[in-house]
């Protein structure tokens, strides 16, 4: 196993994790067995627990973990299916060390950080090495270099290379070299620094991969080459990308980092054919056709919040050849100023995940919009339990209709807790989580848009259709077009009536890539393009 460590200097949110799946798109495709793993310094066990507004999105696992949300990218980018051993955080450090230290598994010993805190760290190295049989791991380490709480992230993977030895680790530091407009340019200073950060922590960056701007000249280069103590060719530009992230394994592959990688690696494997992910970029780039999508959140000035529905409505567009314009739509201001104003022409209208009674109002009035004006319709988990409500409210004339997560004593609870919930008194990792097995109903839209019967998907909630209303609803076109094998749990509804009216207690979005479009996105998309050109689907 070959091992390639992550770092991050200057800032946050300078795209590591999108690099490092990058990195692994590239890699795979010249042949190579690839996985990820990501290192992430803060004490919550997992970000399950975080808002958003904290996080962001809170990507899903198939075995149900609560992730960090680069674990999308690397999915999203490469092959590899992560598992809740690929993210690991401070807080799960700590609670192992801490639950050894009461059974007594350390003899007596003082308890530190180094050894065992860095030894833990070490063995999810270890862990995924063994698990994965992959030809090279790519650790992403959370944070930026500095923080108190990275340094022991940062010990255990310079500890972890000295052990594997030359040629056998690769520290890869991606920094920031920012645009001084006063001055009119490009400044290497707090790179510099920020290696020199890690060398004081004795970890020795072979690569710089160079966020910026504008491009970096050849004595820029050999600036940052030479007081960063880093070969020339192993100053990597990585400029801004400007239509999509798709573009940074191209970006990544002209700069010859996946080369250089392999030399240092002493990996023997042919260089990448990207033929396809070009092709996908040149989709990107000129679609054939356009459509405006309307987001329909609570945080959507947050664009980390709702990251794989950004993604995967994307990967929609691609299936289809048409560019997707997201128009993010806050769902109160459809309560303020009414859904003929905000939603006017939308070739489609979703509503994704959500907790929390905020909005809720304005996504039924959407919902409500969508189905009234034939407008395409994609629910994802709060969004299939919105377009739940709304239809009991509007056209099975249940007044007063609600979750009982917003309305406790709602007349008519036509979504609700499970039994099993109920009895839920702990928030972490305690909601129906993970993938699930979903029976598709023959004949219906969306068993066609799969071409399957069963299929797994993700899930994230805790509340669910209540089946005490099941007839009263498809006596009305509401369809159960997908349930649990044991038909108990309703998976899937769509409306009869309707060009496209889909929606899911489950979240596709988690599932969907550009190179393998989820199936209910590309349906929508297409559904979207036929409804603003009058066509049939
Ligand atoms: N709040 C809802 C529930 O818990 C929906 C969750 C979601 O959209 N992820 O069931």
């Amino acid at each position: 196993m070959k091992y390639i460590f992550v770092t991050g200097g200057v800032v946050s949110s300078l795209g590591k994790g999108l690099t490092a799946a990058a990195l692994g798109t590239l890699l795979e495709n010249r042949g190579l067995k690839i996985t990820l793993q990501k290192f992430d310094p803060y004490l919550n066990v997992d970000p399950g627990t975080m808002s958003p507004y904290q996080h962001g999105e809170v990507y899903v696992l198939n075995d149900g973990a609560e992730t960090d949300l680069d674990l999308g990218h690397y999915e999203r980018f490469t092959s590899t299916k992560l598992t809740r051993y690929n993210n690991l955080t401070s807080g799960q450090v700590y609670q192992t060390v801490l639950d050894k230290e009461r059974r007594g598994d350390y003899l007596g010993k003082t308890v530190q950080v180094i050894p065992h805190v860095t030894d833990e760290i070490q063995n999810r190295i270890l862990q995924i090495t063994e698990q994965s049989k992959a030809d090279v791991l790519i650790t992403e380490i959370g944070g930026t270099t500095g923080d108190i709480e990275g340094l022991p992230f940062l010990e255990a993977i310079r500890e972890f290379a000295l052990d594997v030895g030359y040629n056998n680790a690769v520290f890869l530091h991606v920094t920031y070299v920012p645009f001084i407009k006063a001055a009119g340019e490009l400044k290497t200073k707090p790179t510099q620094q920020s290696v020199a950060k890690l060398r004081e922590i004795g970890i020795a960056p072979h690569i710089l991969v160079c966020r910026c701007e504008q491009p970096l000249n050849k004595e820029l280069r050999q600036k940052i080459s030479m007081f960063c103590n880093v070969p020339y060719e192993a100053v990597i530009e990585e400029k801004d990308v400007e239509h999509s992230i798709y573009e940074v394994p191209l970006m990544l592959q002209r700069e010859r980092l996946d080369d250089l990688i392999c030399r240092l690696l002493r990996l023997d494997a042919p260089a990448a054919n990207m033929s396809h992910w070009q092709d996908i970029i040149r989709k990107i780039v000129a679609p054939q056709h356009r459509v405006r999508i309307g987001v329909v959140g609570k945080y959507i000035e947050l664009n980390d919040a709702y990251k794989s529905v950004y993604e995967a409505v994307n990967h929609g567009g691609i299936a289809n050849d048409c560019g997707v314009e997201i128009e993010k739509i806050d769902a109160e201001e459809i309560e303020k100023y009414g859904p003929e104003k905000t939603l006017k022409g939308l070739g489609g209208i979703l509503v994704p995940g959500g907790f929390g009674e905020r909005g809720i109002e304005g996504k039924i009035q959407a919902a409500q919009f969508a189905r009234e004006r034939k407008i395409p319709y994609l629910g994802l988990c709060l969004g299939m339990q919105i377009a739940t409500i709304e239809f009991a409210r509007h056209v099975l004339k249940l007044s007063g209709a609600h979750s009982t997560e917003f309305d406790p004593n709602t007349p008519h609870p036509v979504i609700a807790l499970l039994d099993e919930q109920k009895r839920v008194t702990q928030k972490g990792g305690t909601m129906r989580l993970g993938a699930q097995p979903c029976q598709l109903t023959v004949g219906s839209k969306a068993a066609h848009l799969y071409g399957a019967f069963v299929v797994q998907e993700r899930h994230r909630h805790r509340y669910e259709y209540n089946n005490a209303y099941r007839s009263q609803f498809e006596e009305a076109g509401f369809c159960f077009s997908g349930t649990s094998p044991d038909g108990k749990l309703v998976e899937v509804i769509e409306l009869k009536d309707h060009p496209f009216f889909i929606a899911s207690q489950f979240h596709p979005e988690f599932q969907s890539k550009p190179n393998a479009p989820h199936p209910l996105f590309r349906g929508f998309i297409a559904a979207t393009h036929a409804h603003i050109h009058h066509r049939p689907l």
